[in-house]
Parts: structure tokens; C-alpha cells; sequence
């Protein structure tokens, strides 16, 4: 497409008589740099500013010194990527990421750091058409597509190549040194500042779409430059699982964005969990907290031998999982998603998307009821050899459209936000089709343990379930939405999660499992960080990585 064409403007707009007269490169630059300073950092300066007043002069020299240095900041970051033919492309590409970019800051609360960038490039269309409403539309329209429309239509002065890196040279020396003047005039504030909340840099836009997707792609590259490091080199078959006389089948569902403070069991205000309550011998754990505040920090971590305690993002994206540790030992590993896909968690080992798989009456438009994850699963079971592990990854209360994750039998909580834009709804009708979201989760998991029972019973075959969310969510508190936040900054309902466990009668008496103990462990706190010992635990898979320690079950088996 001819994008000149494209932004041709209608015969009867004309510009202005003065911006008929051709522009420097850097006037055009400098333009755009506080057209995006006025219209994409909102958010930013009503943190920065938060607790100041408007009388006190001190008040008024800060904010301006902020202005000046993101004024710097925006002419660097466009200075540097816009030249030559590709100055009005990359500067329109820039304005309009960063009215889409500071739309979901100003709606959601989000922060725009590399976590939430990752999460945001690995968005499925179905997931993006969720998220895109008649508020976002307005935004690209009227802070990005007229912008750009603008922008373009301002005639350029050319100038010859050395000629404009000169003054290019010279324009962002002078951008550096009002950034550093605009910096040291107000050093104590702005440091002090940056201590405290270091991550109110992710709201600076658009640098922080700049500088996230950079380091995003910078750590695919040497990602994928770097073959996954193999872990758990030594795993074997334990004495229990090799002297195992029944076969050993364990479910272990991934939730998706459920918060502990909604969770029935946990003694939420009103029952999400009936089905679950009803179950004989199930296990809650109340107070556990996750390792993210997103799936693709949340899911890798949770599979991996260190995950919170020593975060490192790289060691975890650049390892082997859980799931290839485990099938080192001689167990069968399968992955069923319902989602976005395993995060590398299951790379090379088998899987199953639900979407291909399509079973009748539960999948359109590229997404699937959860219900879907237990089509066929019966069989998957029965067909395992000794010992196996199924990971069934939910779609759960992925939001903003909740009512979109149950069917209508579960619409119980009235009356439910029936729209993908949040913002359309008070606060109880979200809620409410969260709520719902979680109660069909209920009879997911419910249902999943009645047939695992069941298997137990005509099969001769032991089974266990453990569930556990990824990441927790923000219905509007503080007025924030969705999850995603900073570790450091993030209210503790994106960080709490719930988890159940439940055993076979034949699996507790073969594993010596002392129920009433573990009941008394499960009152503790826990976390994912717990998740990869206790499976290797539970499968008798021995390792050296194995911290018996972490192992929520370990100290429950009677001798
Ligand atoms: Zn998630």
C-alpha cells in the first residue's frame, strides 16, 4: 500500500499557511515530541505529582522539570529512529502506538514494562479482539490516526546527507543536555523519585514501548541463539514409582487469572466454589502467592527448580522445565491448552491445542469453554504408560471479557458485565461475571475429579489433581483492572492465587500420605515456588534438583 496515499488528507482540509512552508527535519521531531509529551503521559505525571500540591511553588518548578526532561526524552527517542525517508513512517508508526499504549495505561492501570510487552506480543487474535472497543478506536483515531495525518502532511525540507547528521548530531546533543539540566535542576526530588517508584518509568510513553520491546527482542534473539540448558540431567524412577504396582496418573491444572480473594473455599463473601465444597478429601491452600502477575512470567516460573526466591527471568526462559525433567524419568507428559500456548514449558514434548481439536458444542470464534480440556481426556488417561502427568492449561477468567468464559447455566450472579469494554460496567456487575467465570471453573475441576475417581474405581489406577492460577486480577480496585503490574508495585490480589489438591483413596494409602497433616500444612503459606518439588515428589521422580524442603508433601507421608 502506498502509505503517502493513505494519509492523504480530503481536498478540502488545508493546512495552515505557515506549515505550507517546507520544516526542518528536527522542527517536525521536535513538534511531535510535545504533541506526545501533552497527549500520552497523563498517567505518568499524576503519579509523579501524587501527594503535591498545587499551591506550593516547589510543586510547579518539579512538574516542569519533568515536562522539560520528557520533552528531551521523546526528541532522543524519535531523533534516533526517525531519518530520511523513514522520518514520517517510524514517527507515525510511534505516535500511534502511543495512543494505543497510553489508552490501556489510562484504562487498565497497567505499566508498560517488558513482562507486560511480552504478554502484550503474545496476544492471540482472539484475545485482541476482546480488547479492542470504542474507546480504543476513539484514542487511535483522535490521538494517533489524525496526529499521523497531521504530521505527514508537513512538507520537508531535504537536506544532503552529511549536512543533516551534522545537525541531527547537533539537535540531540542539545536534547541530552536539557535532559541532564532538566535532571540535576531537580536531582533530589526526581532521585528520590526514581527510588521509591522505579517502575513509574513504564508509564513514560512512548519510551517505554521503545525501550520494553527492545529488551523483549534482545532476549528472544539471545534466547534462541542459546539452545534450552538441560536440567535434572540425573532424574530417575524413585523406589515407589519403579515398585508401583497400579499405574500413578496425575492432572495438574494450570488456572488462568483466578484470585484468591474470590475463591469460594478461602471464605469469599459468597460461594464460587459449591461444587468443589462438596468434594470429600479435597485440599485448599488459602495463602498461596504466585511467582507473577502475568502468564508469561507465571507459567514458566512455576515449572521451573527456582522461581521466586532467586528470580532470573533469563536462567528460567533459557532452562528445560519441569515437564522434560519428568519425562527424562520415564514419565509420560502431556500438555492440553486452552490458551496461549505452554511459554516453552512444553517445547518439544507432546501437546494439544483445544481450538484444532474443536470438540462439538464447545469451541467458536477460536475460543473454547474449558470444558473443552476434558474432551477425550478419559482416554488420554487409560492410554499413558506407568506413570503420567497431564497439564490441562486453562482459558479461566482471562479478562476483560469474563462473561465470555462460562456458559449462560453459570450466569448466576446478576446482574454480569456483559461487555469486553470494562469500563461500561460498575464495579458489581464486573464482579459479578467474574464471579460466574470462577463458579464454572469450579464445576470444571469438580467434574474433572468425579471422572478421575471414577478412573481410580473401574481402572485400577491411582489419581490426583492439583489446580493452581497463575496470576491473580484487579476488578477495578484502586482503580485498577486486569493484572500484569510490577512484582515490586502489584496489589496482593493480582499476587494471591488459589490452590486445591486432591488423592484417590489408593493413591494416599500407596503414598503413605497422611491427609490430616497435609490439611494442616495447606493453613500455611505457599506458592508456586513449591509446585515443581512437590510434583517430583508425588511422581517419586529422584533428582538432585529436588528440595525436599519445598516439597508440600514430604513432610506428610507417614514412615
Ligand atoms: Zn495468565
Amino acid at each position: 500500500m502506498n502509505l503517502s496515499a493513505f494519509f492523504a488528507l480530503p481536498a478540502p482540509v488545508r493546512l495552515p499557511p505557515s506549515w505550507r512552508r517546507s520544516w526542518s527535519s528536527e522542527g517536525l521531531l521536535l513538534a511531535v515530541s510535545a504533541f506526545l509529551l501533552l497527549s500520552a503521559n497523563s498517567a505518568f505525571f499524576r503519579q509523579a505529582l501524587t501527594g503535591r500540591s498545587l499551591g506550593d511553588p516547589s510543586s510547579w518548578g518539579f512538574g516542569l522539570a519533568l515536562a522539560l526532561a520528557l520533552l528531551a526524552l521523546n526528541f532522543l527517542v524519535l531523533g534516533l529512529l526517525c531519518h530520511g525517508r523513514l522520518l514520517k513512517p517510524v514517527a507515525a508508526l510511534l505516535i500511534l502506538v502511543a495512543a494505543g499504549g497510553s489508552h490501556f495505561i489510562a484504562t487498565f492501570g497497567i505499566y508498560l514494562d517488558p513482562s507486560m510487552l511480552r504478554n502484550a506480543l503474545r496476544t492471540d487474535p482472539a484475545e485482541a479482539g476482546e480488547l479492542i472497543g470504542s474507546a480504543l478506536l476513539a484514542s487511535l483515531l483522535f490521538k494517533g490516526v489524525l496526529p499521523a495525518v497531521l504530521m505527514w502532511r508537513v512538507p520537508l525540507r531535504r537536506l544532503p546527507f552529511w549536512r543533516a547528521l551534522g545537525r541531527r548530531a547537533l539537535w540531540l546533543l542539545g536534547a541530552l543536555l536539557l535532559l541532564l539540566a532538566a535532571i540535576l535542576i531537580e536531582f533530589r526530588p526526581l532521585s528520590s523519585m526514581m527510588r521509591n517508584h522505579r517502575d513509574l518509568r513504564y508509564l513514560v510513553t512512548p519510551a517505554n514501548l521503545v525501550w520494553s520491546t527492545g529488551s523483549v527482542l534482545a532476549a528472544d534473539l539471545r534466547g534462541a541463539a542459546r539452545p534450552r540448558q538441560p536440567i535434572g540431567l540425573d532424574a530417575r524412577p524413585g523406589p515407589a514409582m519403579a515398585a508401583r504396582t497400579r499405574p500413578l496418573r496425575v492432572v495438574l491444572v494450570v488456572g488462568e487469572t483466578a484470585r484468591a480473594a474470590n475463591w469460594g473455599l478461602n471464605g469469599h463473601a459468597r460461594q464460587t466454589t459449591p461444587e468443589l465444597a462438596a468434594v470429600p478429601g479435597l485440599i485448599n491452600f488459602p495463602q498461596t502467592s504466585s511467582c507473577g502477575t502475568n502468564t508469561e512470567v507465571s507459567v514458566p516460573c512455576m515449572f521451573a527448580p527456582v522461581g521466586r526466591r532467586d528470580y532470573d527471568e533469563d536462567r528460567i526462559r533459557g532452562s528445560e522445565s519441569l515437564l522434560h525433567v519428568l519425562a527424562r524419568a520415564g514419565v509420560d507428559v502431556l500438555w492440553r491448552d486452552n490458551q496461549s500456548g505452554c511459554k516453552g514449558v512444553c517445547d518439544g514434548l507432546p501437546s494439544e491445542e483445544m481450538v484444532r481439536l474443536d470438540p462439538p458444542g464447545l469451541c467458536a470464534e477460536g475460543r473454547c469453554l474449558d470444558e473443552a480440556l476434558l474432551a477425550g481426556l478419559d482416554e488420554r488417561l487409560a492410554s499413558a504408560r506407568g506413570s503420567g502427568l497431564i497439564v490441562l492449561h486453562m482459558l479461566g477468567n482471562h479478562g476483560p471479557s469474563y462473561f465470555r468464559r462460562y456458559p449462560e447455566r453459570f450466569a448466576r450472579f446478576q446482574p454480569a458485565c456483559q461487555s469486553d469494554d470494562l469500563r461500561q460496567c460498575d464495579s458489581t456487575a464486573i464482579a459479578n461475571a467474574y464471579d460466574n467465570a470462577l463458579l464454572y471453573t469450579d464445576h470444571v475441576l469438580a467434574t474433572l475429579i468425579a471422572r478421575l475417581q471414577a478412573q481410580a474405581q473401574s481402572s485400577q489406577v491411582d489419581t490426583a489433581m492439583i489446580y493452581l492460577s497463575d496470576h491473580g486480577e484487579s476488578l477495578g480496585e484502586s482503580n485498577l483492572f486486569l493484572h500484569g503490574l510490577p512484582w515490586a508495585i502489584a496489589p496482593e490480589v493480582q499476587k494471591r492465587v488459589p490452590m486445591v489438591m486432591w488423592f484417590s483413596d489408593g493413591l494416599a494409602r500407596q503414598e503413605r500420605l497422611d491427609l490430616d497433616c497435609l490439611r494442616r500444612r495447606a493453613a500455611q503459606p505457599a506458592a508456586h515456588d513449591h509446585l515443581f518439588h512437590t510434583l517430583l515428589g508425588l511422581l517419586d521422580v529422584r533428582t538432585a534438583l529436588h528440595e525436599p524442603a519445598l516439597d508440600l508433601l514430604a513432610g506428610c507421608r507417614r514412615s
